[in-house]
C-alpha cells in the first residue's frame, strides 16, 4: 500500500491557521494597530470600508521595514519582537507570535508599502491568499500602511459567517477603544469611509476617556472618581464611575501592561465594591489600569484570548477592592465609616433587607497577631504559646508538647543553632550543620498551613471561629454548581455558610487561621475560580486547591517583623513538615549557602 501522508502546502497551512488568529474585520484592525505602535508610531490612522469587508487599511508614522523585513514580515512566525523563549516573560510589545500578518495575507489580499526614515525610496508588497503577487520600490512616507481588502474572498463559509454590517462595526469599534484608551499619547483617527469618526489627539488618559465616550451634553470625566493604589506587587490608577452614573450597559475596561484584559475575578471585586450603591441590573463604569512586573502575569494564553493569568490574583483582588471602596468613600459616596479599617472596631454595614442576628462572640484560639492585615500599623506582640495550644488542639495524637526537645525532630542536616537572625522582615536565617540556612518566612508559613488544612480535610475535622456579623458573597449562577462541589470541605475547615435566595452566601464563620473577616470574600472567589480550573480533576487535588488557597490567604505576610521565638518556632513546625523544601505549588522555601561556598567567597 503506497503511502498516504503529506505535507500540507504553506499556503493551506496558513489558512487553517488564520482561522484561529482571523475571526473577523475586527481582528486585522487590532492586529494592524497593534502592530503599528510595536513599531514606534505616534499616529495612526484607520479606515474601514463595508465595515471592513472590502476595506481595512491602517497607517502608521512608525519605524517602517526594510525591504527584506518587509517580505519576511509575511512569513508565519517572523517576528521582530522576540527572539528566545526567556523572552516571552518580559513581553513589552502587543505582538510577539509572528503569526498576525502571515494569517491575514492568508485570507485577503493585501497591499502594504513601507519606508524607513532613512531611505529614499520605501517597498511595496501585493500578497494575496498567501501567494506573492510583486514586491517593488516605491515612493512613500515614513512609515508603513497596510491595506486589507477583502477579507475571506478565498474562504466563502468564513466570509458568509460575518455578521450583519452594524454587528462588524460594533466588533470594529470595540478594538479600536480597548487601544485608543490605554494610548493616549498616540494620535489616531477612524475612518468609515469618508466619514471622520474619531480624531483623537495626544492626550492623556481622562481626557482620552471623554474624547471616546464623551457626548455634547455630558463630558464623561464628570461621571468618574480617580483610584489608585502603589504597592510592590501592583501599581493602579484609573477611573470608577459614580455610583448615580450606574446604567445597564457600562463601560467597563481593565488593562495590564498597556494591554486590555477581561478579568471576570477583578470585575467581581469591582462589582462589590458597589453592591450596596446601585440598583440591581445596574453597572458601574470602569477604566482601570495595572501595571505588574511582566514576569508575573501570563499573556501567553491564546492569540485571540483577552484573559490574562496572574501569579499574585488574591493579593491584587484585595488592593483593587479596598482601591475602589477608598475612592467611594473618600469622595463621600458612602459614609466613611464602612472604610475605616481599625481591626479593633468593626462598625458592619446595616443592611435592611437582612434579619437582625444576635451577635455572637467568639474567640480565636489560633489567633496569629503577628500577621498584619495591610491595614493597621502597629505590630502587635506575639504570642506563640496560642500557636502552640492549637498545635496540640489540632493533633492530639502527637501528645509531646514542643520545647527544646523538638529540635531533635529537625531534619538531620538541619540541626540548628537556636540563634536565629530576621533579614530584611522577611527572611529567617539561622546557622545549621552545613552551612546557613535561610527560609522565606510567608513561604514556610504556607506550607505548614496548608499541611494543616490538608490534615483537617482527610480527618474531616478542622475549627471554625464564628463571626460577629455575617458576610455576604453574591455568587454568580454559573458558580453555584462549583460551590456546591465544594461546600462540604468548606464546612470542614470551619466555614459556616448558608445560601439565600439562591445566590446569596452568608457566611456566618471563619477557618479559625483565617484572621480577619475581610479576608473571606476574595478567599472565596479565588476557591472558586480554581475549583472552576481544575474541572475534572480529582476530589484530592480540588481539596489541595482549595488548603492552598487558604493556606495563602492565613499565611503571615511576605515582609513583618518576627520575634526569635516566632522564627524558632515556626522553623521547627516547617521541618516537621515531610516537604519542607517548597510550597505546594513548587516555590522554593529554603535555600543553604554551604560552608564551603562562603569559604569561597572569603578566598
Ligand atoms: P508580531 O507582531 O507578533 O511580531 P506580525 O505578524 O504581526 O507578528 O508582524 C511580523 C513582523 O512584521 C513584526 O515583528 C514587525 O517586525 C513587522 N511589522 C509588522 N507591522 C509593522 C509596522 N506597522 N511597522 C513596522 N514593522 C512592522
Ligand atoms: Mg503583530
Amino acid at each position: 500500500m503506497s503511502d498516504i501522508i503529506r505535507l500540507l502546502s504553506d499556503a493551506v497551512a496558513n489558512q487553517i491557521a488564520a482561522g484561529e488568529v482571523i475571526q473577523r474585520p475586527a481582528s486585522v484592525l487590532k492586529e494592524l494597530v497593534e502592530n503599528a505602535l510595536d513599531a514606534g508610531a505616534t499616529s495612526v490612522r484607520v479606515v474601514i470600508k463595508d465595515a471592513g469587508r472590502t476595506l481595512i487599511a491602517v497607517s502608521d508614522n512608525g519605524k517602517g521595514m526594510s525591504d527584506t523585513d518587509a517580505r519576511m514580515a509575511f512569513e508565519r512566525h517572523a517576528t521582530s519582537k522576540i527572539t528566545d523563549a526567556q523572552d516571552l516573560f518580559h513581553i513589552r510589545t502587543m505582538g510577539f507570535r509572528g503569526e498576525a500578518l502571515a494569517s491575514i495575507a492568508a485570507v485577503a489580499q493585501v497591499e502594504m508599502r513601507s519606508r524607513q526614515a532613512e531611505s529614499e525610496l520605501g517597498t511595496f508588497i501585493e500578497i494575496a491568499g498567501s501567494r506573492m503577487v510583486r514586491q517593488e520600490a516605491v515612493q512613500c512616507d515614513k512609515g508603513t500602511t497596510f491595506q486589507v481588502k477583502n477579507l475571506f474572498f478565498n474562504v466563502p463559509a468564513r466570509r458568509r459567517f460575518l455578521k450583519s454590517d452594524s454587528v462588524e462595526k460594533t466588533h470594529l469599534l470595540n478594538e479600536f477603544y480597548r487601544i485608543a484608551l490605554v494610548n493616549p499619547g498616540i494620535e489616531f483617527y477612524f475612518y468609515d469611509g469618508d466619514e471622520e469618526v474619531f480624531h483623537l489627539q495626544e492626550s492623556n488618559l481622562k481626557v482620552r476617556i471623554d474624547q471616546v465616550f464623551g457626548n455634547a451634553r455630558r463630558k464623561m470625566s464628570q461621571q468618574l472618581l480617580d483610584i489608585e493604589a502603589g504597592t510592590s506587587l501592583v501599581s493602579l490608577k484609573g477611573f470608577v464611575g459614580r455610583p448615580e452614573s450606574a446604567q445597564k450597559s457600562a463601560h467597563q475596561y481593565f488593562f495590564v501592561n498597556g494591554r486590555y484584559m477581561r478579568h471576570p475575578y477583578f470585575h467581581k471585586a469591582v462589582m462589590m465594591a458597589y453592591s450596596q450603591l446601585i440598583p440591581a441590573g445596574e453597572n458601574p463604569h470602569y477604566f482601570i489600569y495595572f501595571e505588574v512586573d511582566p514576569e508575573t502575569i501570563d499573556i501567553n494564553i491564546h492569540p485571540t484570548k483577552t484573559e490574562i493569568k496572574f501569579e499574585n490574583e488574591q493579593a491584587i483582588w484585595s488592593i483593587l477592592s479596598a482601591a475602589v471602596k477608598e475612592s467611594l468613600g473618600k469622595f463621600n459616596v458612602v459614609p466613611s465609616i464602612d472604610f475605616d479599617r481599625d481591626e479593633s472596631s468593626e462598625i458592619p454595614v446595616l443592611r435592611p433587607d437582612m434579619p437582625v442576628v444576635q451577635p455572637q462572640t467568639s474567640f480565636n484560639p489560633a489567633y496569629n497577631p503577628f500577621q498584619s492585615s495591610g491595614h493597621s500599623y502597629s505590630r502587635p506582640s506575639v504570642n506563640w504559646e496560642a500557636l502552640f495550644r492549637q498545635n496540640e488542639n489540632f493533633d492530639r495524637s502527637q501528645p509531646e508538647p514542643p520545647g527544646p526537645s523538638s529540635q531533635q525532630q529537625l531534619h538531620e542536616d538541619v540541626e540548628t543553632s537556636g540563634v536565629y537572625f530576621q533579614m530584611k522582615d522577611r527572611y529567617i536565617l539561622t546557622s545549621v550543620k552545613s552551612g546557613m540556612l535561610v527560609i522565606d518566612q510567608r513561604r514556610a508559613h504556607i506550607r505548614v498551613l496548608f499541611d494543616e488544612y490538608m490534615k483537617e480535610l482527610s480527618q474531616r475535622k478542622g475549627f471554625s471561629q464564628q463571626l460577629l456579623f455575617p458576610e455576604y458573597i453574591e455568587l454568580m449562577p454559573e458558580e453555584l454548581p462549583f460551590f456546591e462541589q465544594i461546600r462540604d470541605d468548606l464546612r470542614v475547615l470551619g466555614f459556616d455558610t448558608e445560601l439565600e435566595d439562591g445566590c446569596r452566601l452568608m457566611v456566618r464563620g471563619i477557618a479559625s487561621q483565617l484572621r480577619s473577616s475581610e479576608k473571606v470574600v476574595p478567599l472565596i472567589s479565588d476557591m472558586l475560580v480554581r475549583v472552576k480550573n481544575s474541572y475534572g480533576d480529582s476530589g484530592e487535588k480540588i481539596r489541595e486547591e482549595l488548603a492552598l488557597s487558604l493556606a495563602e490567604s492565613s499565611a503571615i505576610p511576605a515582609v513583618g517583623r518576627m520575634s526569635n521565638e516566632e522564627m524558632a518556632h515556626l522553623t521547627e513546625q516547617l521541618f516537621a513538615c515531610p516537604q519542607h523544601q517548597h510550597t505546594p505549588d513548587g516555590r522554593t522555601i529554603m535555600i543553604i549557602i554551604s560552608q564551603e561556598e562562603l569559604a569561597n567567597r572569603f578566598k
